[in-house]
């Protein structure tokens, strides 16, 4: 069995609370929500982090946003407007290491991020 949470989530052998699935990506609830709407976009391809990605995964990176915006649209966060982050290595604010993108929503956001 996979050791990493997010394959196993893609693998259906761990639960989560899935939004949208595609033959690349999926994208479920967020376990610890930080807004309103968090939800997680992940590649179902493995790769750790966002400096894992190589020339030829441009598409790959593209279809997170597309569908994040897609369920931005879905979650009516759209005309308000929301956050898209990707978290990279220890410094970056990590956790788990198979690359995902963070879509917040549904409250006013604040900068500088903590
Ligand atoms: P990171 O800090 O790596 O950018 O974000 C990891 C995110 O994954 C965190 O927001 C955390 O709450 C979420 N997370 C960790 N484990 C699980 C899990 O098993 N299921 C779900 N749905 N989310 C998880
Ligand atoms: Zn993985």
């Amino acid at each position: 069995m996979s050791e990493c949470i997010f394959c196993r989530i893609i693998e259906h052998k761990a639960p989560s609370h899935i939004l949208y699935e595609d033959n690349r990506c999926i994208a479920f609830s967020d376990l610890n929500p930080q807004a309103p709407i968090h939800i997680l976009v992940v590649p179902k391809k493995h790769i750790s982090t966002l400096l894992d990605f190589e020339k030829g995964d441009e598409e790959e990176i593209g279809h997170l946003f597309i569908v994040a915006n897609r369920l931005a649209e879905e979650k009516k966060i759209q005309d308000a407007g929301f956050r898209t982050v990707i978290n990279c290595k220890s410094a970056g604010g990590q956790m788990v290491y198979h690359v995902h993108l963070h879509l917040l929503g549904g409250r006013q956001m604040t900068w500088p991020p903590g």
